[in-house]
C-alpha cells in the first residue's frame, strides 16, 4: 500500500472562520497549499467549541460546519471527505486531501441526544468528549470538583458506540476519562494528549492512561504544543520523539499517531522548524536520526491512524 500521512488533530476550519482565511490560506499551519506536496494525506479537522458557548454549542457548530462546507465546495477536486471507511482508499488511490470532521468539546449537542445523530448525518466522525472546563457530559481537565461523566454523558458514550463515532479523551478529566473507559466498548483515541511522566500539565496522561487505551486498541497522537512536551520554557521537535519514544517502550509503536493540533496553538507554541504542515518532514527526519525504521515512522505518521478508520468506521 502506497504511505499515506494522516493528522487526527488541528483547529484550522474555526481558526479560519474567525479570521476570515480561506483554507488556501498559507498563514495557517494547516493550509491547503503547503499540504500538497505530502499527499494523499488526510487531515481531522476540529469544529473547536469554546466552553464560553454554552447552550450556544449547536449553533456555534452549524456555523463552523457551514464555513467548511462552502471551503470543501470551492476546493472539491481537491478534497475527498472521509464519511466511511472506503473514502480513504479514493484518498490513497486518487492522491488526495482526505478530511475527517470533528467535534472538539461536547458542549456543542447542547445537552440534546438527538444532536449526535444530526451532527453525524453532518459528517462528524468524532467527537472530543470536553474541552479544559466542565460541559452537559463530564468534567474537563480543569474541574474542580471531578464529578467525571454525567448520566446525559454515559447516554452519549452509549449512542456513539452504537452509530461508530470515535470517542477522543483528550482534554478529559481523570475521572471523566476513567468513566468512559469503563462504558465504552469500542476503542478510545487521546487526539492530541503527551505522556504526563515527562511532562507534568493536567492535558497529559499518565502512563496507566496509556496502557487502558492501548487495551481498547486505541490511539494517543502525540502533540506538538510547547507546554505539554516539556517543562522547559521552549520545547524542539526532539521532545516530540521523546515522548513518540516514550509511549513506544511502555505499550508499542502501533498505538500512536500524531495530532498537531495545528491553528489550535499559536505559532509561537510550536517548536522552532514545526511551524505547520509543511515541516512535517522535519519530524520524520528527526524520528530517522534517533533510530527508527522508515517502517515504523510510517506507522506513526499515517498507517496506524488509517488502521484506525478502517477498523472503526462504516
Ligand atoms: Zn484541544
Amino acid at each position: 500500500m502506497k504511505n499515506i500521512k494522516i493528522d487526527c488533530h488541528a483547529d484550522t476550519i474555526e481558526f479560519a472562520l474567525d479570521n476570515n482565511y480561506s483554507l488556501d490560506n498559507r498563514k495557517l499551519s494547516f493550509n491547503l497549499v503547503d499540504v500538497e506536496e505530502k499527499l494523499p494525506y488526510i487531515q481531522f479537522l476540529a469544529c473547536f467549541i469554546h466552553d464560553k458557548y454554552i447552550n450556544r454549542g449547536y449553533k456555534r457548530t452549524k456555523e463552523i460546519l457551514n464555513y467548511y462546507f462552502r471551503e470543501e465546495q470551492k476546493f472539491r477536486e481537491d478534497i475527498v471527505r472521509i464519511n466511511r471507511k472506503s473514502d480513504i482508499y479514493k484518498v490513497i488511490n486518487e492522491n488526495k486531501l482526505g478530511t475527517l470532521l470533528t467535534i472538539e468539546n461536547g458542549l456543542a449537542l447542547d445537552g440534546k441526544e438527538d444532536n449526535i445523530y444530526n451532527l453525524y448525518k453532518q459528517g462528524i466522525r468524532l467527537i472530543t468528549i470536553t474541552w479544559n472546563g466542565d460541559n452537559q457530559l463530564g468534567a474537563g481537565n480543569q474541574a474542580i470538583y471531578d464529578f467525571g461523566l454525567t448520566s446525559f454523558g454515559k447516554k452519549c458514550i452509549n449512542i456513539m458506540n452504537e452509530i461508530n463515532m470515535i470517542i477522543d479523551v483528550s482534554h478529559s478529566s481523570p475521572k471523566t476519562f476513567w468513566d468512559i473507559l469503563s462504558i465504552s466498548n469500542k476503542p478510545i483515541i487521546a487526539s492530541h494528549s503527551n505522556v504526563y511522566s515527562l511532562c507534568n500539565n493536567r492535558r497529559n496522561i499518565t502512563d496507566i492512561q496509556i496502557k487502558e487505551i492501548a487495551k481498547t486498541g486505541g490511539l494517543i497522537g502525540v502533540t506538538y504544543c510547547s507546554k505539554f512536551l516539556t517543562n522547559k520554557k521552549e520545547a524542539t521537535i526532539k521532545d516530540i520523539v521523546r515522548h513518540i519514544e516514550y509511549i513506544g517502550d511502555l505499550v508499542g509503536i502501533e498505538y500512536i499517531c500524531v495530532g498537531s493540533d495545528f491553528d489550535g496553538v499559536d505559532k509561537k507554541e510550536l517548536p522552532e522548524n514545526l511551524k505547520g504542515v509543511k515541516d512535517i518532514n522535519k519530524l520524520e527526519e528527526c524520528m530517522l536520526i534517533r533510530g527508527f525504521s522508515k517502517e515504523n515512522i510510517q506507522d506513526i505518521m499515517g498507517k496506524n491512524l488509517f488502521n484506525f478508520i478502517n477498523n472503526n468506521l462504516e
